[in-house]
């Protein structure tokens, strides 16, 4: 990390946060009586990640190192501990990894934020649970925004995902005030964006122990809620989670659509792909989903809080169960024996963004990330991929399955409908987080 990059960082952070440090520490030594400080609720902690001084939180940006010194000082705020290493987990990003390339950050440093709840248990506190939710965004566009002509514009990253981070510290505050059994870890990533790279990073260099790490619990986009509707992913990655989010959810009344294993495109990935069963909440897609539009006023309040409510009780009931959890592996993988060792989860990388909501017998694309094997084969939004080498791509997960197969530097066929018209394109896969 070069000093470059922290010092415009500190300059910002210490012009942003002095009224609220002032507010939350008090300014005892000249003042005898002063009223409690006003709480910090969830949309404050939103708007402070996703104002536009943060400049869009690019991955080694000043901003993002703005958005990493702050998330420390509120998870100090609501009583999580540092690790044994500290609050932030830095790492670097990679000269070579294109996405980097694209966003001029390669060789510049990344942080995850991590903070800690002890278990209560004597024993069972060896064991933990991840919450985690990446903080980084777009920066200024140019590479993976979905806005035509948005470079130089601030991609400010309210839903994606000021909300998730904003949501780590209301589960924090929640379960501080009554620790379960076992250890709840949470991390603030960075480098999502930019292909998972934090939490790849995580996994390789793990806190605790993966294999005392019960399971991985990822909030990415949580922050708009529509007709209750909540999307879980991953809920096939451990045999007891379908029944559990059942129970939950019958309080809860969300319209609950739990499915898939534990890949998808987000950090829950890096999790599963070292064996540990994982979930990911999500409150599905937008038209300012990496746009400039998808800023804080478009937060549904209410709806956050009955999300972080539900994710609580489900970190609650993860965290006091008296066993383990049982992983499930992915469905019928298909690996070809012949082609060498499995690279679960890294994997070849297209660079897709599909579309989550809508896949009609095919998945249907919102957009390419910019600069990705998929733009250079000439992919783009609106094209209907239904087959990719041999393999036909019914839907999402066909999809993932089938660039799981293939190695990076192959050159695979990719059929789409576009329009009235079939098209064979030829994408060269990349390396997934690179
Ligand atoms: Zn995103």
């Amino acid at each position: 990390m070069s000093a470059r990059g922290i010092l415009p960082g500190l300059t910002v952070l210490v012009a942003l946060t002095v009224s609220l440090q002032a507010q939350q520490m008090g300014t005892a030594t000249h003042e005898v009586v002063r009223p409690p400080p006003p709480p910090v609720l969830p949309i404050d902690d939103i708007r402070f990640l996703s104002d536009d001084r943060l400049a869009g939180r690019m991955t080694g940006s000043p901003g993002a190192d703005t958005a990493a010194a702050y998330l420390a000082r509120r998870f100090q705020a609501v009583g999580l501990q540092q690790s044994a290493g500290g609050w932030f987990q830095p790492f670097p990003i990679s000269r070579d990894a294109p996405a980097a390339q694209i966003a001029h950050v390669g060789g510049l440093t990344g942080r995850n934020v991590i903070g800690v709840l002890p278990g209560h248990d004597p024993v069972l506190r060896n064991e933990a649970i991840i919450v985690g939710a990446h903080y980084d965004h777009l920066g200024l566009g140019g590479f993976g925004s979905l806005d035509p002509d948005s470079n130089g514009k601030v991609h400010n990253g309210a839903d994606d995902n000021a909300s998730g981070a904003a949501m780590l510290i209301e589960i924090a505050q929640r379960l501080a005030a009554s620790r379960p059994a076992r250890t709840v870890v949470f991390i603030a990533f960075s480098g999502e964006e930019l292909g998972l790279l934090g939490s790849a990073y995580y996994v390789k260099q793990p806190v605790y122990p993966l294999a005392t790490t019960l399971a991985m619990i990822n909030l990415d986009m949580v922050g708009r809620l529509r007709q209750k509707r909540l999307i879980v992913y991953g809920s096939r990655s451990a045999k007891e989670f379908p029944k559990l989010l059942d129970s939950l959810n019958w309080y809860a009344g969300f319209d609950l659509k739990a499915q898939g294993d534990g890949y998808g495109p987000s950090d829950q990935s890096s999790f599963y792909a070292v064996g540990r069963p994982v979930l990911h909440f999500f409150t599905d897609l937008h038209e300012d989903y990496h746009r400039t539009t998808d800023d804080w006023q478009k937060i549904n309040v209410d709806g956050f809080g009955q999300v972080a409510t539900f994710v609580t009780g489900l970190v609650t009931a993860l965290a006091n169960r008296p066993g383990p959890l049982t992983l499930m592996p992915p469905a019928a993988t298909q690996m070809p024996a012949s082609t060498g060792p499995p690279m679960p989860g890294y994997g070849a990388y297209l660079g897709t963004v599909p579309d989550m909501t809508d896949n009609p017998g095919g998945v249907r694309l919102l957009g390419v990330r910019a600069g990705s094997p998929a733009e250079r084969a000439g992919l783009r939004g609106d094209d209907i991929i239904t087959k990719i080498g041999e393999m036909s791509v019914p839907d999402l997960e066909a999809m993932t399955e089938a660039l799981r197969i293939h190695h990076p530097g192959d050159t695979v066929s990719v059929v789409v409908r576009r329009g009235d018209q079939t098209t064979t394109l030829h994408a060269v896969l990349g390396v997934r987080g690179g």
